[in-house]
């Protein structure tokens, strides 16, 4: 629960929500990620662990806290995971403990995780928001993965080619964006947040019987 002053200068206690995204490589979502972030400071990214090498400019445990697969194995035998899945061929996974601790702070929270993740996790974390993020066409993926220049020709292939495979799990989700633009895709992302964060679970129930008694 996370205390939050209203309009009458009364402070309520807010339960944090989280919010699954998804998206093809280069359809915007990490760069929509940050800008919520950015501009909602009560809501932080859960980083995930990966066994892919950092690329350049990526920070260890921030961006993502990089491990070698024997730690990464380690982990999922201890069952440290609330969902992992291989990515174009590395290992990626949400830590349960990352989860909780931002959870009991009270936190809204974003895992920004492929369609595999998402689908174990609506099987455990029922009350989460699941986002998917389109690109408006496969012409305009391939152009940003080219012009972003973090990845080989080879690596660009695998996820064009995992691209269409991706999106024909769009619903598995409860929210498409089309983002065609990013001004017009972050106001469409921040009113599912912020409508989320407005769902009756989402309320101080001690704070409406105080007003009801
Ligand atoms: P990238 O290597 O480009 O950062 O990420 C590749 C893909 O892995 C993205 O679709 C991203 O959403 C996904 N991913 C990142 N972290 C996790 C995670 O913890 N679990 C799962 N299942 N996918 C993840």
């Amino acid at each position: 629960m996370a205390a939050v002053k209203v309009e009458n200068k009364k402070t309520i206690q807010r339960k944090g929500n989280l919010f699954v995204i998804s998206a093809p490589s280069g359809a915007g979502k990490t760069t929509l990620c940050q800008k919520l972030i950015k501009k909602m400071p009560n809501m932080k990214l859960s980083v995930s662990y990966t066994t892919r090498e950092p690329r350049k400019g990526e920070v260890h445990d921030v961006d993502y806290t990089f491990v070698t697969r024997d730690t990464f194995k380690k982990m999922i035998d201890r069952g440290e995971f609330a969902e992992w899945a291989t990515v174009h061929g590395n290992l990626y996974g949400s830590s349960i403990k990352r989860i909780k601790e931002l959870n009991s702070r009270g936190y809204d929270i974003i895992l920004d995780i492929d369609i595999h993740g998402a689908i174990q996790l609506r099987k455990s974390y029922e009350g989460a928001v699941y986002i998917f993020i389109l690109p408006p066409s496969l012409e305009a993926l391939e152009e940003r993965l080219v012009n972003r220049r973090t990845d080989t020709d080879d690596i660009i292939k695998n996820r064009l080619d995992n691209a269409k495979a991706e999106i024909s799990q769009y619903t598995n989700y409860d929210y498409i964006i089309v983002n065609d633009s990013i001004d017009k895709a972050y106001k469409e992302l921040e009113s599912i947040v912020r409508s989320a964060g407005l769902r009756t679970e989402s309320a101080d129930h001690n704070w409406i019987q105080k007003i009801i008694n």
